[in-house]
């Protein structure tokens, strides 16, 4: 783990993922849950035994979160219940669920957690050095659709309809995590603080205090700022090509599918969204890669809780579409 305890945040503005402009002593741990995402915890004004506290909850809750959660570990709840076809899940379960149908529903499938058997065959053929050939493709499609999913909630009960469907919660969970970890911060007496899941961010600000100021990454150069969102709290979440792929002969295809061919998308760099829930807002980015950039704007604008910053490029220039209540919160980096 990385830890600097504490550091003056006078890195102000530099940071890539999230940064704040304030004199106030900031506490900062890094560590690398989920199969090496790297998690970074912020705290601001807070004792050293404080945030020692804190980071030992987040960690412990982050590996119990993931052990419900994982699409890879055959021991998981999530691994279970895609066994079984059916099972009474935890909450934490059922929420996220609960959530990513949500999503399905106001995106019409773009964002589909049934995506699971068009994942698990892209994996697959990625390994073997090659893309999946049209009957594949056709015969992983039809075990995929969100409308099979059955949730029965007052029994917290799940069901997978088709036999072979499976769930892959890897375009949501984060979200959720990220909101989780900080809840524990709030419950330990921390005012202020800034939570970065592998880019998803949870903010929370005590009142009068500046808020924050997000560097959204370039899309494709890993070490440049495209530009800054001013954001009090809640959610910020990107998704992007840049940092995930499936590798077919030295070819990368986007690890986001569109549900409805099963092919990688292709058409937006990055889609940044920011939200009040974390998990909302991670199902919202992934669904919006997949819907491009008009589709993907008038969705985020027929939703009451949802902004978005979106870039894509068209021949030699960069361009972006922003929400117009993100508009006054956005400063553009230098070419
Ligand atoms: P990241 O995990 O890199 O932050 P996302 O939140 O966009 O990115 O999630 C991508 C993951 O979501 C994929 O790795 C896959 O597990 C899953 N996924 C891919 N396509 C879809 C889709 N159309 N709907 C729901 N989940 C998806
Ligand atoms: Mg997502």
């Amino acid at each position: 783990m990385l830890r600097s305890i504490p550091a003056l945040a006078a890195l102000c503005g530099l940071l890539l993922s999230a940064s704040a402009c304030s004199q106030q002593e900031v506490a900062k741990a890094t560590f690398m849950p989920m199969g090496g995402i790297p998690f970074t915890i912020q705290a601001y004004d807070v004792s050293s035994a404080t945030f020692d506290k804190a980071v030992t909850a987040i960690q412990a809750e982050t590996e119990r979160l993931e052990s419900i959660f994982s699409f890879h570990r055959d021991d998981s709840e999530l691994a279970t219940l895609n066994r079984e076809g059916q099972a009474k899940v935890s909450q934490e379960l059922l929420r996220v669920i609960q959530v990513a149908l949500m999503v399905s529903n106001s995106t019409d499938g773009a964002f589909d957690p049934t995506v699971g058997p068009l994942v698990g065959l892209w994996q697959h053929c990625a390994d073997l050095g090659r893309v999946p050939t049209e009957e594949e493709l056709e015969s992983h499609k039809a075990l995929v659709g969100f409308r099979q999913l059955l949730v029965n909630t007052a029994e917290s009960k799940i069901t997978l309809q088709k036999k072979n469907m499976t769930l892959d919660l890897g375009g949501v969970a984060k979200g959720f995590i990220a909101d989780r970890a900080a809840e524990t911060l709030k419950g330990l007496g921390v005012k202020r603080g800034i939570i970065d899941a592998g880019g998803n961010l949870a903010l929370f600000n005590a009142v009068g205090e500046e808020p924050f100021r997000i560097g959204v990454r370039h899309p494709e150069k890993p070490n440049e700022r495209f530009a800054v969102l001013t954001i009090d709290s809640g959610a910020v979440v990107t998704s992007g090509c840049y940092e995930r792929f499936y590798d077919v002969d030295g070819k990368r295809y986007c690890h986001i599918l569109d549900p409805r061919t099963g092919l990688p998308v292709g058409e937006l760099l990055s889609a940044t969204i920011v939200a009040s829930e974390g998990a909302y807002a991670d199902a919202l980015a992934t669904a919006v890669m997949v819907l491009g950039k008009d589709k993907g704007m008038q969705v985020i604008n027929s939703l009451p809780d949802a902004k978005a910053l979106l870039i894509w490029r068209e021949g030699s220039e960069l361009k972006y579409s922003i929400s117009a209540s993100l508009e006054s919160k956005l400063e553009l980096s230098a070419p």
